[in-house]
């Protein structure tokens, strides 16, 4: 292999480059991205960028010393086997990493709606996070609280509409529901339980016929995978691009990582497709030395973090099916976490709320899979470690 392209400058493909010399590979790599910048981190888009912390989030990385030939503002638009078609023609290479992660979900409506996703989205929109402007954040998810908890810092009447009965019902279940109080506490106006039916000039229309005016509309409804441009190329697509345990497409010489890949895990038996900065980071060592054909198994517990309303939100593995047992009282105000464990006393997931160390800790426990004493788990004075 001696022409490898990576199709995505974010996280995941910078990641693939770094991978790519640490293994070894001394040939060329050119790295394209549709947007205009060198690659840089979305976590703080939502938080120290939005709250005006920071300007700029590059990613550390040296792209000299890595001798890739970069070319940002390049995108791709196709591919056929040992050939990626370009807005700047064609690429020829014998490995491709494709790593274009995910593109916001848009609402329908004639109005103006602001989404997070980039560096310039989120400068864009904090210049509009001025003190009295009106902002509606759809989407009680986790961009949608990170968005609020900012808007509301910057001095903005913020309400959040969200179609489910509580918060983070998608990702957390009733569990979400524990952090509506927060929305309260920070003087954000919580509608549940409607949906939005357009995004309007001067607001939305909810579906009960109500609305809700601002200024500002940010829609936080989730995401999906950047995969467009595979359509007709043969790469089986599933959600995303399906990749086996080694993330390897089905085209030959091809893999896929971060957002964008949808790949078979050994630990859960199905297959996942994971939209968290971990999985960018993690997964891309793993792509290279499978594109490289060294053996490497991607399988690790999912994990993610949020910063909302003043607090550490931490999540570690997969609940589907899982008994939940709380530690601490959420209604306390407090620290406090969920454990999730399977029908054989095993920790199948952990959310820990400015619990750091039940985080560690229970990561550990689930990459282990031991049994555990389940009695002493709702104590959270007892280290989950000695559970
Ligand atoms: P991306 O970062 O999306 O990079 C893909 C790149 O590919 C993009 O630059 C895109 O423009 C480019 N591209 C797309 N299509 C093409 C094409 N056809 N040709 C060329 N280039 C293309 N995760 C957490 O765990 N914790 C957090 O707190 C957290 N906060 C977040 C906050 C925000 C605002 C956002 C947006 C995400 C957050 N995430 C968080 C998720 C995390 O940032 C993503 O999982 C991670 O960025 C995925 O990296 P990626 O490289 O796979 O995809």
């Amino acid at each position: 292999m001696n022409r490898v392209v990576v199709v995505g400058a974010g996280l995941a493909g910078v990641r693939s480059v770094e991978a790519l010399r640490a293994h070894g590979y001394g040939g060329a790599i050119t790295l394209i991205g549709e947007e205009p910048h060198r690659p840089y981190d979305r976590p703080p888009l939502s938080k120290a960028v939005l709250m005006g912390q920071a300007d700029s989030t590059l990613v550390d990385s040296d792209l000299d010393v890595l001798r890739v030939d970069f070319r940002p503002g390049v995108a791709a638009k196709g591919l056929r086997e040992g050939v990626v078609e370009t807005t700047e023609g064609e690429l020829a290479c014998d490995g491709l990493v494709i790593a274009t992660g995910a593109s916001p979900i848009r609402l329908r409506g004639e109005g103006p709606q602001h989404v997070l996703r980039t560096i310039d989205d989120a400068l864009t929109l904090r210049a509009r996070l001025t003190p009295e402007t009106r902002v509606a954040v759809v989407g009680a998810g986790w961009i949608g609280a990170e968005v609020a908890t900012a808007a509301r810092k910057a001095g903005c009447p913020v309400t959040v509409v969200e179609a489910a009965e509580h918060p983070l019902a998608a990702a957390l279940g009733p569990v979400g529901a524990h952090t509506a109080a927060w929305y309260d506490q920070a003087g954000v106006e919580l509608r549940l339980g409607v949906a939005v039916a357009s995004v309007d000039h001067g607001g939305l229309t909810l579906a009960d016929g109500s609305a809700v005016e601002a200024d500002v509309v940010v829609t936080g409804v989730g995401v999906r995978p950047s995969v467009g441009w595979l359509a007709g190329s043969g790469i089986e697509l599933d959600d995303g691009v399906a990749v086996d345990e080694h993330l390897r497409a089905s085209m030959p010489g091809v893999v896929a990582v971060g957002d964008c890949a949808a790949w078979w895990s050994r630990r859960y038996g199905r297959r996942l497709r994971v939209e968290h900065w971990d999985t960018a980071l993690g997964a891309p060592d793993a792509a290279v030395a499978s594109l490289l054909g060294e053996e490497a198994l991607y399988d690790p517990v999912p994990y993610f973090w949020s910063e909302q309303f003043g607090h550490m939100v931490q999540y570690a593995g997969r609940h589907e099916g899982a008994r939940l047992i709380l530690r601490g009282d959420p209604a306390g105000g407090g620290r406090w976490a969920a454990c999730w464990v399977t029908g054989d006393d095993t920790l199948a997931a952990v959310l820990a709320v400015d619990r750091p160390r039940d985080l560690l800790q229970g990561r550990r426990l689930i990459e282990g899979g031991q049994r555990i004493d389940v009695d002493r788990l709702p104590d959270p004075a007892i280290a989950l470690r000695d559970c």
